[in-house]
């Protein structure tokens, strides 16, 4: 045998099982070290949390706390509770415990998106101090309320499940309550948690959320019952298509044999946007039989359609009901609340897509109060209502806002102006898994820079009218300052009595400059 038989025979061949290839690579998902490990499983519980009532039309309230439990061997543990639609208890270990579980593999927009986040917490604490997740679910209506501990077999990519009880749910209440306990850098963190909380409660001024860590404590009430609108499931775009959806969706017809639809009935009843007319015109231009029955089709057809379904551009936009975006009113809520801002304003853009997927941009503007003048905007970056609090510099956001001439709308650095940017969609092109930073899509990009244009031109009429009114108050200032002097000097003068000139500069005064000062502001107004 040569050495290279030797090594030959040595090579072993096998497959990676999904949460092998995460616990070899956690730092993709976020989990790098104590401190990005603590923050990001605060964040994937929380996120969980709120997809879990607001999408489901519940008011939330969420309870977040971090304990030192061995802060010698930085050995933490995190608990959040929700009030949402728990987990059902045969779905529970899967959901805790395989990676690529979920209920969120659907079109419409949600924090969650891949069936990983949770997995990578429960994985990351289980490497670290070996201790399982403890979950606490009830759905509801539930008689009982579930309990679980639940590690996760790394090279099967299945739960293990170390106990399971269920006791009565006397109270009729509803929601989960998870609970790891992970190496984790708590002084690292922390600020950045506290941050992330903060921000969490920005974008979500309909929700409870409560945060307790070792010598912090935020409360964040909710400022508005009303929650946005939930998002609806959509179907796939004709313009994002591929061959592989075109199989899966014509497999998805179940009476293939007995009763296939034409090609024509399967782009109206499978794709958004495609009515009868839209279907027929398309096929005539892409040279298909609209009645070809689609069982006949092979794969150079799919290839070809696929192809042409891509190139085609008369297809309507995709609708934006499976977007959930916070509209002006809630944005500007949330926004004045955290900020405690002297101005706010928030513009809600029309939908937009890029590539087949529906997307809308959301920007608000916060100006004065409490913020603090920088020399370039302080930027708050949203993704489906997620706060990004890393890799800014890469954020398509940053982009836009440094390329603003902020002095076109009477902004001078350094300004105490914070932008927040918010973009819903479903499929939010984020540069990888760890969801921090926005790609710059170009569509995406025009739009942001549309959003803030729209809101700077708000914020400066709101600056000039505060420099009108200045200018008011200094000629105000500077007359009364003299009057007495110069209605002495006159008195003198004319050999008359001092008040009749000071009542003549008063009334002077009330006409000429307070009075076009209310008229300045009431044309201000009025704008
Ligand atoms: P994702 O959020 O991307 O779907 P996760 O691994 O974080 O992936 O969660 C997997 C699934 O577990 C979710 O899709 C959801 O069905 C369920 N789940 C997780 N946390 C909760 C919770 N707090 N309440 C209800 N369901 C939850
Ligand atoms: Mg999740």
């Amino acid at each position: 045998m040569t050495i290279l038989d030797e090594i030959l025979a040595l090579e072993e061949y096998k497959g990676l099982s999904p949460a092998e290839f995460f616990y070899r690579n956690r730092e993709i998902a976020g989990f790098s070290n104590p401190t990005r490990a603590l923050y990001q499983t605060v964040r994937e519980l929380v996120e969980n949390s709120l997809d879990a009532t607001e999408m489901f039309g519940i008011l939330p309230d969420i309870y977040v706390e971090v304990e030192e439990i061995n802060p010698k061997e930085n050995v933490v543990s995190v608990r959040v509770r929700d009030n949402g639609i728990g987990v059902p208890p045969e779905e529970a270990p899967n959901v805790f415990g395989r990676v690529f579980y979920g209920s969120k593999y659907k079109l419409r927009q949600s924090r969650g998106i891949f069936g990983l986040g949770v997995k990578m917490a429960v994985l990351y604490a289980q490497m670290t101090t070996g201790k399982p997740c403890e979950i606490r679910t009830a759905t509801p209506k539930s008689d009982y309320i579930y309990s679980f501990k639940i590690l996760i077999d790394i090279s099967k990519n299945k739960p293990i499940i170390v106990s399971k009880r269920k006791e009565k749910n006397t109270k009729r209440w509803h929601g989960t309550d998870v609970r790891l306990i992970l190496e984790g850098n708590w002084s690292g963190s922390k600020n950045r948690i506290a941050e992330y909380i903060k921000r969490t409660a920005m974008i979500a001024p309909y929700a409870n959320i409560t945060f307790r860590g070792p010598g912090v404590e935020l409360i964040f009430k909710r400022v508005t019952k009303k929650l946005p609108e939930p998002p609806e499931t959509g179907k796939p775009h004709p313009k994002g298509v591929d061959i592989e959806l075109l199989k899966q969706l014509i497999s998805g017809f179940k009476n293939l044999k007995e009763d296939p639809p034409t090609l024509q009935e399967f782009l109206v009843t499978c794709f958004d946007s495609v009515g009868t007319i839209t279907a027929r015109r398309f096929l005539e231009w892409a040279g298909f039989d609209p009645n070809v029955r689609i069982d006949k089709l092979r794969i150079r057809d799919l290839e070809k359609l696929a192809r042409r379904m891509k190139e085609y551009n008369e297809w309507r936009r995709p609708r934006a009901t499976p977007l959930s975006p916070l509209g002006e009113d809630l944005l500007m809520k949330g926004v004045k609340e955290i900020l405690k801002a002297e101005f706010v304003t928030a513009v809600t853009r029309k939908p937009a897509s890029y590539g087949g997927h529906p997307f809308i941009v959301e920007v608000a503007l916060a100006w004065g109060g409490e913020i603090k003048p920088m020399e370039r905007p302080l930027l708050l970056r949203f993704a489906n209502k997620i706060p990004l609090l890393y890799d800014e510099g890469a954020d398509v956001s940053r982009k836009v806002v440094d390329n603003i001439d902020w002095n076109q709308y009477k902004v001078k650095m350094p300004a105490p102006l914070a932008v927040v940017t918010h973009i819903c969609s479903t499929k939010v092109p984020f540069k990888g898994v760890g969801k921090e930073a926005i790609a710059d899509v170009p569509e995406i990009e025009k739009e942001i820079e549309n959003a803030i244009k729209e809101a700077a031109r708000r914020l400066r009429r709101y600056l000039s009218k505060k420099e009108k009114e200045m200018e008011v108050k200094v000629k105000y200032v500077t007359i009364t300052k003299y009057a007495d002097e110069v209605a002495r000097a006159l008195a003198i003068i004319t050999k008359r009595d001092k008040e009749i000139y000071l009542k003549a500069i008063e009334r002077l005064v009330e006409t000429r400059i307070l009075k076009r000062g209310a008229r300045i502001k009431a044309r201000v107004r009025r704008r």
